[in-house]
């Protein structure tokens, strides 16, 4: 008998797999739809999610809900696509401590589920993954995830002594031949895009990538048909690599302010200020930070990393202005005289902006002191803060970004996407900061836990405080 009932689950078993699949259908109904296009918001809308993809978005009035589809009633809501963070580091990090020795698959996700929590259902690596990267990306790639796509520039370049990368991973290049070499073997572990770094930290290091190295780096990329996005800190050195073909750029200009001869190179040529990492800068200029007790922001740190921040010995430091960090065998001027960088990054994204150059999102956040997930709401308030409307701020995040990555696949609420949505309470057109009032994000479809039901590394009782909570104070 029990053997019969065996033999009778496994038929049952194999018969399931054999059956076509059902598919899993789930509408949005009601609600306003900011499609990421740029296109003005569509009130009383419908999208329809099936097996992870949008099947069709348009008007309630037009909707026609697959038989046994399931509906979540939307009323009052707005949602916009996912936003993709087009300038990350993941998994480098314990509390605010920064060590190659961290970088493993369950740092990693433990971050990729970060983001996903605030919105962020995208990320782009900027050079600093070890190779477990690329199962992490194959699985996600693989099926319907729970947590941030990835996009991975593997190990960018750094030059010898030079500047860049994570202290312990990146084996630096000495030579155009060395540069072409290290790209030719990121491109066979099947990166998806080159990075490098061209800087000396303000003069604080005696070398820098040589012009004859970029350009080694970039016709190399260029052969195994992968784009090459620049950590950027010099005017001249931005216009050298646009003469020489980068595709894009990491950071934004912040030596001095950009002319016309680099707004022309970069419109002639198509390069892309891709990341202009604002909401960077701007961190390192504060003794305490303004977002020190909101919960939008406790809930996506970790313990240790709010009692660092919290601390006598990190204000001293930023008032102070010097401190060494472990594996550079200098001083970093991190903090004292960062707030005319901050004016000065904020004014060459506004002049690159009214020219029209085009522009993506990206915050560097990873690293100590830039926050995942969080930094991708600054930032955006920041790209409203430097003259964009919040339309082209959300635009410049989501099918901006997925433009330059030349992924048809996400970026924009329209039928055959990935259903990688971010649902709102609050209107984010009316005020940029409302991208914080997540009331749900779906990856694939799959509903995953937002940053107001997050507490990071606490048990969640620990965490108070919501989007409705915040009184008359806006966070
Ligand atoms: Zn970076």
């Amino acid at each position: 008998m029990r053997n019969l009932e065996f033999t009778a689950a496994a038929l049952l078993a194999a018969a399931l797999m054999a059956a076509p699949a059902v598919a899993e259908t789930t509408v949005l109904s009601n609600a306003t739809v900011i499609d990421g296009t740029g296109k003005p918001a569509a009130p009383g809308s419908a999208i329809v999610m099936t097996d992870g993809k949008i099947a069709w978005v348009g008007p309630m009035a037009q909707l026609a809900a697959p038989k046994g589809s399931k509906t979540v009633n939307l009323k009052g809501k707005f949602v916009m696509p996912g936003l993709i963070d087009g300038h990350v580091h993941v998994g480098m990090m314990k509390d605010v401590t920064q060590d190659v020795k961290f970088y493993d698959r369950a740092n990693v996700e433990a971050d990729l589920k970060t983001y996903a929590a605030y919105g962020v259902t995208s990320v782009v690596v900027a050079g600093t993954d070890k190779d477990v990267i690329f199962d992490i990306r194959k699985d996600l790639r693989a099926g319907r995830p729970s947590m941030a796509r990835v996009y991975t520039s593997g190990q960018g370049l750094v030059f010898k002594g030079g500047y860049g990368g994570l202290f312990g991973l990146n084996v630096p290049v000495g030579t155009p031949d060395e540069a072409r070499k290290a790209v030719a073997e990121q491109a066979a572990k099947g990166v998806d895009l080159i990075k490098l770094w061209i800087d000396d930290e303000r003069g604080m290091i005696p070398v820098k990538m040589p012009y004859a190295v970029t350009k080694a780096a970039i016709d190399e990329a260029h052969k195994h048909k992968l784009k090459v996005w620049a950590h950027v800190y010099y005017l001249d050195d931005a216009k050298e690599l646009t003469r020489q073909g980068v595709d894009a750029f990491a950071h934004i200009v912040r030596d001095k302010l950009v002319d016309q001869e680099l707004i022309d190179l970069m419109k002639t040529k198509g390069t892309w200020q891709f990341a202009s990492t604002l909401s960077r800068e701007i961190v390192y200029s504060m003794a305490v930070m303004p977002w020190i007790q909101d919960p939008f922001f406790t809930r996506g740190v970790t313990p240790g990393t709010l009692a660092a921040l919290r601390s006598p010995e990190r204000e001293k430091n930023v008032m102070l202005g010097y401190i060494r960090v472990p594996g550079l065998p200098y001083e970093k001027r991190l903090f004292g005289d960062m707030g005319r960088t901050v004016v000065q990054a904020m004014d060459n994204y506004t002049a690159l902006v009214k020219a029209g150059v085009q522009t993506g999102m990206g915050t560097d956040s990873g690293p100590n002191g830039r926050f995942p997930g969080f930094n991708a709401h600054e930032e955006l308030s920041m790209e409203v803060m430097a003259g964009r409307t919040p339309m082209e701020a959300i635009k410049s995040a989501t099918s901006d970004n997925a433009r330059w990555l030349g992924d048809t696949t996400v970026g924009s609420i329209e039928a055959g996407k990935w259903a990688d949505l971010l649902v709102l309470d609050d209107d984010p057109l009316a005020d940029i900061r409302n991208t914080k009032s997540i009331s749900a994000v779906y990856i694939a479809g799959n509903s995953v836990p937002t940053i107001w039901q997050t507490c990071r590394e606490r048990p969640s009782t620990a965490c108070t405080g919501g989007w409705k909570d915040r009184g008359t104070t806006p966070y």
